[in-house]
């Protein structure tokens, strides 16, 4: 999918400027709660309040959402605040629901993005319908379902499909509560250019506290806008308590955005850039040639090990290797999981490498 046929974000009738943005709790709980969170909100800031009627979540047993009732909620939003409306559908019943009340704007959460069939049901439920669609990523990291899903929207004739970048599982502890992939969300916009990208720091980090940094770096990579969840006594949201913001938190935090240039056709590539980037390209080709002597050598040692009858991988090796990169990496002030990441792939086209000669030998003497 190439030349995908998509209206320009700012043309979607969501009247906004980068970035946009789509606000409201992560759950729908009561009239009250709905109607005070859009009471708060800056209405020149947000464009979108979103909230989720249906939830669908990893447990049983936990609050699933108020159903349709909310939907109710949201009319009054619009009608008292002016304010957009957008919920998550998760099948054929929720889109008809959704439509039925006059709902703005539709997600396809990251569960269900993952799950085709569950896609393809939804899209054959939009034919003929004109509603603005954004798809999150899977909850998996497979850039191709994500763009799959998105083509099953467009296919059903949907104009305004986007796509929200909210993080992907992964059973590693670390600081965020879904790992980023920044290089997915980077390779979606480059592939399709064309679909507007929202990035979501709130299931991201799935805490308060990062919302800022997150959101931050999604401007620095040219998302065209953001989806944070925001209530107005988040410790006592019924879901996603841990990650939402107040209202007023939220615009400290807009207005602190610093959004830098677009580079534009090169008009805002001066010569230093230029030569910044010439250095890079420059540096580039030189690790590719050093990578290249790597393999040659690799590759002799691979003729020993057969020779010898000695096996590919040996782990005190790996290990003093991986020891001796970190070390440098200290002493140098590079970060050391960088430099173990990259030695760990380093590694792994090594063994590649000795492997195929092993087995060239293997049939050989056959
Ligand atoms: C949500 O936006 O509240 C939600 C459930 O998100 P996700 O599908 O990204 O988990
Ligand atoms: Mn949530």
């Amino acid at each position: 999918m190439t030349n995908l046929d998509i209206i320009p974000l700012k043309d979607w009738g969501l009247n906004t400027q980068r970035p946009l943005v789509m606000a409201g709790p992560c759950s729908a709980e009561t009239e009250e709660q709905v109607l005070k969170i859009a009471s708060q909100l800056d209405k020149t800031k947000v464009n979108v309040y979103r909230a989720g009627i249906w939830k669908p979540r990893t447990r049983p047993n936990s609050f699933e959402g108020v159903g349709s009732v909310g939907l109710r909620w949201l009319q009054l939003v619009k009608q008292e605040y002016g304010l957009k409306t957008a919920t998550e559908v998760a099948n054929v019943k929720h889109v008809y629901e959704a439509l039925k009340a006059g709902i703005d704007v539709i997600w396809i959460g990251a569960r269900t993005s993952a799950n085709p069939f569950a896609v393809q049901e939804i899209a054959d439920s939009l034919r003929g319908v004109d509603i603005p669609v954004f798809v999150k990523n899977p909850v998996n990291p497979d850039l191709e379902l994500w763009i799959g899903a998105i083509e099953r929207i467009h296919q059903a004739g949907i104009s305004r499909v986007g796509a929200i970048h909210r993080g992907f599982s992964s059973y590693d502890k670390s600081k965020y509560r879904n790992t980023p992939h920044w290089q997915i969300a980077i390779d979606l916009k480059r592939k399709l250019p064309q679909v507007p990208l929202i990035n979501d720091p709130s299931h991201i980090t799935g805490n308060a506290d990062l919302i800022e940094v997150v959101s931050q770096k999604a401007m620095d990579l040219n998302f065209d806008g953001l989806m944070i969840e925001t209530h107005c006594n988040p410790p006592k949201a019924w879901s996603d308590a841990k990650q939402q913001i107040t209202p007023f938190r939220l615009h400290e935090i807009l207005n602190n955005l610093v959004l830098r240039k677009e580079y534009i056709d090169g008009s805002l590539m001066d010569d230093t850039l230029e030569e910044l980037r010439a250095k890079i390209d420059y540096l580039d080709n030189e690790l590719l040639e050093v990578l290249l002597h790597r393999m040659d050598i690799v590759a002799k040692i691979g003729e020993w090990k057969k020779q010898h009858g000695i096996s590919i991988y040996q782990s005190a090796r790996f290990e003093s290797i991986m020891d001796a990169a970190r070390l440098k990496s200290m002493n140098i002030g590079l970060k050391e999981d960088f430099a173990e990441i990259i030695f760990k792939s380093i590694h792994e086209e090594s063994i590649s490498i000795q492997t195929a000669i092993l087995n060239s030998v293997l049939l050989k003497n056959k």
